[in-house]
């Protein structure tokens, strides 16, 4: 039997959707994708984005408070074991994890029904459309919402690839407490709010912290700019790109070769990690041929102000559609938007 709706995706967008889906009675099946090593390296593990960062000051309803409590009582306790602790007890914003696992458990008390599996491949040529899973296993779905959000860009070089995971990160909140960080010198490139993020989390490790800016103007918004120019562990380097990762077999990344790209000329900074933030990529790739995706393959929205996609009765929500906001609570918000156009479709074909 077909799915009413099959829901791709475990971030903000992914459990809005489930959310609302679940409480149109549409029993929403979730894919919230696998946990695997290949997902732990491209940042793709079960609840997307949010759940690699540290505290989420801007998301409406979280003012800083004592939440520990509040998720104790909330979310199921082996999740919280196994997921959330230590929990801090000191007042705080709501942290991604925290947030990701509150609105996984809300989707889960209205009777979402969820499957720790990627979804590898779609066949949207005819209805019901196809899904099949990471593990082999196929669905059929009336309706679908692409909520499978987007992934942290790498630079491209070779060396940059020979040292992932010996120094070469794009998430300081998953490794930069590992021994090889602490009490060393390292490198953040990128200029954007998530550049300014890692390297401020970063320096409750490291000895000092160097931002590599290709130009001389942030991204970062100006709260986030004036928090890395107040650091005294943040050094910014503007005008400056990696040119290669230095390091060796035993002890993985040593230094960065850094060029200057308006003077010319390199010169090589110690330092025991590179941390990228430098952009994302929409996890599309399984949609190959599929649906119509832009230049940078994000999915297209054929509607102002709907979440339809050039199929009917496919919906896209959050970053896999969004080059442009990317932030958690648009991303609720577009969830929100595919639930209601997906009930509403189902409603109109009598389905
Ligand atoms: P972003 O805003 O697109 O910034 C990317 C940065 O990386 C820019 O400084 C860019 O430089 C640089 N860059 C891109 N490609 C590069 C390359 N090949 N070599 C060197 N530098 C390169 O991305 P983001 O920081 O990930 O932020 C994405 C979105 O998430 C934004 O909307 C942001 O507001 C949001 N966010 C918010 C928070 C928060 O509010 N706390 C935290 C994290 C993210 P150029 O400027 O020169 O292109």
């Amino acid at each position: 039997m077909s799915e009413h709706v099959v829901i791709i995706g475990s971030g903000p967008a992914g459990w809005s959707a489930a959310i609302y889906a679940s409480r149109a009675n549409l029993h929403p099946l979730v894919f919230e994708g696998a946990e695997t090593e290949d997902n732990r390296v491209a940042g793709t593990l079960p609840l997307g984005q949010l759940n690699l960062t540290t505290e989420v000051e801007n998301y409406p309803g979280f003012p800083s408070g004592h939440l520990h409590e509040y998720i104790r009582s909330a979310v199921a306790k082996d999740r919280v074991d196994t997921y959330l602790e230590p929990l801090h007890e000191h007042p705080h914003a709501v942290t991604g994890p925290e947030l990701m696992n509150l609105m996984r458990q809300q989707a889960l008390n209205f009777g979402a029904r969820i499957i720790t599996d990627d979804v590898v491949s779609v066949d949207l040529s005819k209805q019901p459309y196809k899904l099949t899973t990471l593990e082999g296993k196929t669905h059929e779905a009336l309706t679908i919402i692409i909520a499978s959000g987007a992934r942290a860009n790498y630079l491209g070089l070779a060396s940059e690839e020979k040292y992932k995971n010996r120094g070469v990160s794009a998430c300081a909140v998953c490794d930069g407490a590992l021994p090889r960080f602490r009490n060393k010198p390292l490198v953040v490139v990128g200029g954007g709010d998530s550049a300014v993020e890692e390297a401020t989390y970063l320096t409750k490790y490291a000895s000092a912290v160097h931002m590599l800016m290709r130009r001389d103007v942030f991204r970062a918004s100006k709260i986030m700019q004036d928090r890395a120019q107040a650091n005294p562990k943040i050094q910014i380097h503007y005008f400056r790109e990696v040119d290669e990762v230095l390091g060796d077999e035993k002890s993985g990344v040593t230094g960065i070769r850094v060029r200057n790209n308006r003077e010319g000329g390199t010169h090589d900074l110690a330092a025991s990690g590179l941390f990228l933030a430098i952009g994302h990529t929409p996890n599309t790739a399984f949609l190959r041929g599929q649906l119509e995706l832009n230049a940078m393959g994000y999915i297209k929205y054929t509607t102002p102000l709907r979440t339809f996609t050039g199929k009917e009765g496919v919906y896209a929500a959050g970053d896999v559609a969004d080059d442009y906001y990317r932030q958690a609570i648009t991303s609720a918000g577009t969830g929100c938007m595919a639930a209601l156009d997906a009930e509403r479709y189902l409603a109109a074909k009598g389905l």
